[in-house]
Parts: structure tokens; sequence; C-alpha cells
């Protein structure tokens, strides 16, 4: 009977145990922790964005991108979905965003668990491998407690190494490593950028909409809209996180990262034309302060912020201020420049960008070029995704992949 083992019970190792299992096989998965899916319970705040509905690949990052359109094709994406609905997933679906109608991500974990269990595949907890061996056709796998355990096929399916309090910690890089597979630098994706603004503290807790436009060596290569989340270190939220994995890229690289933020996004205007917007406007409350008028636009601690790094006198009144300082103020409101420092760590990451390079997989199958039977999954390859359930979408699908071609060779 042919042994089976999946390294990892998170999003894509259990889709790919559940695919691999036939009644002649043998699926055991080997996970780390005292309980599968950690990480799979904190996704969408506990809602778990399992899904998107618009899968082009724009909305993935890869060194490789091109592989991707064998993996993320019509024909797979119909087939995972219609997995949930088999296994009794009831999508709400917001904009194209789709959570279990629950609300609570503990329903995904636990069908694919049920699942898992109703198909008699065998959970090993507490079994964190350490290292895996090639002797003749087989793989010997070598756990943390010295457990030695024989097998036909691997599915490497150990995460990346972003938020590791899950139970993903890198290791799985290492165990790719020793078989050869080139690893794209690792770096933190999905997270919170930092600077060195004194104004920090001004700001610190606002939540305002705004477009942010990422500038490379001071050229634009990216622009977002959303919720901004301005904290005492730098910046956060949605927007932030999405232009994330290619700063952290970036600075990788010794590359300038710059981020230029419109805190008024809806009101379209040069600068001049801004100017006479304000002239209009002050017309008609001529007494107020400017701290006062641009608090009818903004959080009056942006105000304090802006006005301060635009160095003008809270005190005065817009028709007061100098054609300079008008334009100053436009620049600060439009264009608020942030030199990014860095990112925050991997501890604080979602996901990871860079992993194990595509172009030693075949995307059709997951199964390494270089290692017959071994399989590598999820977010340990070169994949990632921006926010809105692009992550747990490819992890799906590729854990998917290498089951079905297990269970067929079978
Ligand atoms: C806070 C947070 C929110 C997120 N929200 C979303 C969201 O809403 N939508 C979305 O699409 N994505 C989201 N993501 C990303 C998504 O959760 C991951 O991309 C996805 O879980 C990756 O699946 P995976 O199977 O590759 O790895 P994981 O889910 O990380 O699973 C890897 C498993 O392998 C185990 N393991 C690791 N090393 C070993 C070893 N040596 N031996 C044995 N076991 C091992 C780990 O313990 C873990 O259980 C979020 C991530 C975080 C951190």
């Amino acid at each position: 009977m042919e042994q089976i083992i999946i390294i990892g019970g998170g999003a894509s190792g259990l889709v790919a145990a559940i695919y691999a299992k036939r009644k002649n096989n043998q699926v055991i998965i080997l996970e780390k922790n005292n309980k599968c899916g950690k990480k799979l319970l904190l996704t969408g705040n506990g809602r778990c964005n399992f899904w998107n509905q618009d899968q082009s690949l724009e909305n993935y990052n890869s060194t490789n991108k091109n592989n991707l359109r064998d993996i993320i094709t019509e024909k797979n994406q119909k087939e995972i979905l219609s997995f949930f609905d088999k296994i009794g997933i009831v999508p709400k679906v917001k904009d194209g965003y789709y959570y279990p109608n629950s609300n609570q991500a503990s329903s995904i974990s636990n069908a694919l668990l049920l699942q898992v269990e109703s198909l008699g595949i065998k959970i090993k907890y507490n079994s964190e491998v350490e290292k895996i061996d090639r002797l003749d056709n087989k793989f010997i796998i070598t756990t943390l407690t010295d457990e030695i355990i024989s097998c036909d096929k691997v599915v490497l399916a150990t995460g990346s190494k972003a938020c590791p309090k899950t139970g993903s910690d890198g290791k799985g890089y290492e165990l790719a490593k020793n078989f050869n597979h080139t690893i794209i630098d690792v770096v933190p994706s999905l997270v919170q950028l930092r600077g060195n603004g004194s104004y920090f503290k001004l700001w610190n807790g606002v939540r305002c909409d705004a477009k942010i436009s990422l500038f490379e060596n001071n050229c634009k290569i990216k622009e977002e809209y959303g919720e901004l989340q301005l904290t005492d270190y730098g910046i956060s939220g949605i927007p932030t996180f999405n232009i994330s994995g290619l700063v952290a890229r970036g600075i990788n690289n010794n590359k300038k990262e710059i981020v230029k933020i419109d805190f008024l996004p809806f009101i379209n205007k040069n600068e001049q034309e801004f100017i006479t917007y304000c002239d209009n406007k002050s017309k008609f409350i001529l007494n107020l302060k400017i701290y006062q008028f641009l608090e009818g636009m903004l959080n009056y601690k942006l105000v304090e912020t802006i006005l301060k790094v635009a160095k003008i006198d809270k005190q005065k009144r817009w028709q007061d201020l100098t054609i300079s300082e008008k334009k100053r103020l436009y620049y600060n409101l439009k264009s608020f420049e942030f030199l990014i420092t860095g990112t925050n760590s991997f501890d604080k990451a979602q996901v990871c960008s860079g992993g194990v390079s595509l172009l030693e997989i075949n995307p059709k199958t997951m199964e390494s070029k270089l290692i017959k039977n071994l399989y590598i999954v999820g977010e340990l390859l070169d994949v990632d995704g921006i926010c809105g359930g692009y992550n747990l979408s490819f992890a799906w699908i590729s854990g998917m992949l290498a089951g079905k071609e297990i269970s067929k060779n079978d």
C-alpha cells in the first residue's frame, strides 16, 4: 500500500490530503502543533476571506508569474469552489470577497477536518519534521522527537515564515533547499510600513480613506486606494498591505521607497484649482482659523500633523496664508511624502513574498521537477497575493492539484 506523507496541516496540506486519499493508499498528515489550521482560524479577522471572484493574475505576485497561468485556471477555480460547496460551506459573497456565511473561520477548518477524519486520514500532532532523506525510491522522514517514517510520496505544505506563532516558521524552505530547490528571497508581505517621522505621535490612531502611490527610486510603481491607518511607527491598513511586498523587496535590493499620500482623493484638483476652491470656500467662513477650516475635511489629528509638517501657524486664517504656504498646504494634503525605512517583521506579516521557485515545479501537478514524488504547495512557494482571499485561493488550488495527481498515480 502506497504511503503518502503530508507535512503541515494548514490550508494547503488539509486540501492536499483530502484529494490524495484513496481506498488503497495511506495518507498521514504530520503537524507540528497540537492542532491543525491555527493560521486559518486567524484569517479575515476570524471570518476567513477564503476566496475572491476576481482571480486575474494582477492580484498575485511571483518572480515567475507566467507559471501561475497553469495553476489558477478557470477549471481549477470552478473545481475548488465546488469542493467547498460539497463539504458544506455556504459562502457569503460581498463585492466578490467570499466568507463562510457563518462569519467564522472555524466553519472552514472544521469542515476540512471532518473530511479528513471521515476519509480515514491519520493526523500525527506534535510531529515537527526535522529532516527528509531520499533512500532508493523512498523518502525517510525524521521528526524532532526522532520518529522515523518511510513513505513513497511527500507533500511539503509547511507554509512560509509569516506569523510564526501559528507554526509556519520557515522550516519548509530548509527542507526544500536540501533537495536543491531554489529559494527566491523571502520578505514579509501584507505588513505595516515603518518610517521615522517626528510627527507619528500626532497622527497615531487616525483612520482615513486615502490614495497612496509607491515610488521606487523616484518612479511610480503602484497606486492603491482604501482605508489607511496611521500609526506611531508609520502606516498600516489594506492599501499599505497591498504595496508592502514590493516595498520589502525594493528595500532588500537597496532601492529608495517613498509613499505619497493623497488625503483628499475625492478632491480632484490641481494646485491652482485647489487654491481657488479654498479661496471661494473661505469667503463663507471668514473668521475660521486654518486648523478649524481644515477640520471640516479631515480628522483633527491629521490636521495638526499636516500643518506642522507644512510649517504653517495653525492660528492663521486661510486668507492670511502666503501663496507659498497655500502651495505647501496643497502639497501636504494631496501628496504627503513619507520615506519608508522598512516593514514590520515576519511576526506581524500575514504572508511572505518569495519562496520555492515556481520554475522548478510542474504547474499542473505541483510535483517538483527536481525530485520525483515530492510535491510542494501553498505559501512555501514563490507566490503571494494581495488582500482579498488570494493567498488562501492559491493554497487550496495548489493543494488540490498535488492531491489529485497523487491519487491518480495510486
Ligand atoms: C492574521 C492573518 C490573516 C490572514 N487572512 C487571510 C485571509 O482572510 N484570506 C487569505 O486568503 N489569506 C489570509 N492569510 C494568509 C493565509 O492564511 C495563508 O496564505 C495560508 O494559510 C497559507 O496556507 P499554507 O497551507 O501554505 O500554510 P499554513 O496555513 O501556514 O500551514 C502550514 C502548516 O504547516 C505546519 N508546519 C510548519 N512547519 C512544519 C514542520 N517542520 N513539520 C510539521 N508541520 C509543520 C504549521 O504548523 C502549519 O499548521 C492570513 C494570514 C494571517 C497570518
